[in-house]
């Protein structure tokens, strides 16, 4: 094993480590970073929310693209990068996890209390009664509504939104909400152009203000969002470590950096510095 490697197996065996992950930890659950090293870019533009809660047509767009993703999302399952963190967590080594993923798979894995800063694809709420429900009880609906709906899955985006020709969108009919009858429906994630949740925020600050290190995973830090954690460690003088393939917008701030496979390097480091190995 690399220096950098040793270095962070130290980091992380002192404990009150603080994790912020983003979509590089789940491609190896074949979920697409779209930042990430194959560099694939999205082949369109991510939806705002104005565009989402003003235009009907973009919102039946959003809808039978992410009615073709989830099935790609809910099949998805926990790597071993995510089996690695809850290990750690259970060993007593983290402070807490911030995850910028709305696939779940973190919890999935076993971890438990982790802050999910853009929210969660598998809850949806109605913007008119606030009723709250879960997506697989959409999904159902929208199968229903949407009969032999069967466009072709090419390319799934880690907001489950999927590329789809604007022809197959044509006739995809939306539900609304079940119990007002009228709300419109919106799944439980941040979307562009709207703001993370202030408390959700200042949660994830707090945790970061009180670890001896933060540990990036996954994340080439492009949007604010994340990268801001990044920088008030750094501000603070916390140690901070990034396992990323690829550059990273927050690498001046590393203490150390590891270019490599998220997958097997962190079922590494669990296996160094958890107490239990990891199951065969
Ligand atoms: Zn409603």
């Amino acid at each position: 094993m690399s220096e950098a490697f040793e270095a962070l197996a130290r980091l992380v065996a002192a404990g009150d480590v603080v994790v912020l992950s983003g979509a590089g930890l789940s491609t190896e659950s074949g979920i697409p970073d779209y930042r990430g090293p194959s560099g694939a870019s999205r082949r369109h533009t991510p939806m705002t929310y104005q565009e989402f809660t003003r235009d009907p047509l973009a919102r039946r767009r959003y809808w039978a693209r992410s009615h073709l993703g989830w099935q790609m999302i809910a099949r998805a399952a926990p790597n071993e990068g995510h089996r690695a963190v809850a290990r750690l967590q259970a060993a007593g080594l983290l402070g807490g996890i911030i995850t910028q993923n709305v696939d779940g798979l973190h919890t999935a894995a076993g971890a438990t209390g982790v802050i999910e800063l853009h929210g969660r694809l598998d809850e949806v709420t109605c913007l008119d009664c606030g009723n709250a429900t879960g997506r697989e009880e959409l999904h159902r609906r929208l199968s229903e509504a949407n009969p032999g709906f069967d466009a072709r899955v090419a390319h799934v985006n880690p907001d489950g939104d999927v590329d789809l020709p604007d022809e197959a969108v044509t006739g995809f009919r939306t539900v609304d909400c079940a119990l007002c009858g009228t709300g419109m429906l919106k799944p439980d994630v941040v979307f562009f152009g709207e703001t993370v949740p202030a408390l959700r925020v200042a949660d994830c600050f707090a945790l970061v203000e009180g670890a001896r290190a933060l540990l990036v995973l996954g994340s080439s830090l492009t949007v604010m969002s994340g990268r801001r954690f990044v920088l008030r460690a750094a501000r603070h003088g916390i140690p901070v470590a990034i396992v990323n393939q690829g550059v990273t917008r927050g690498d001046t701030y590393a203490a150390l950096r590891l270019d490599a496979p998220l997958g097997a390097t962190l079922r590494a480091l669990a296996d160094r510095c958890a107490a239990a190995p990891a199951p065969v």
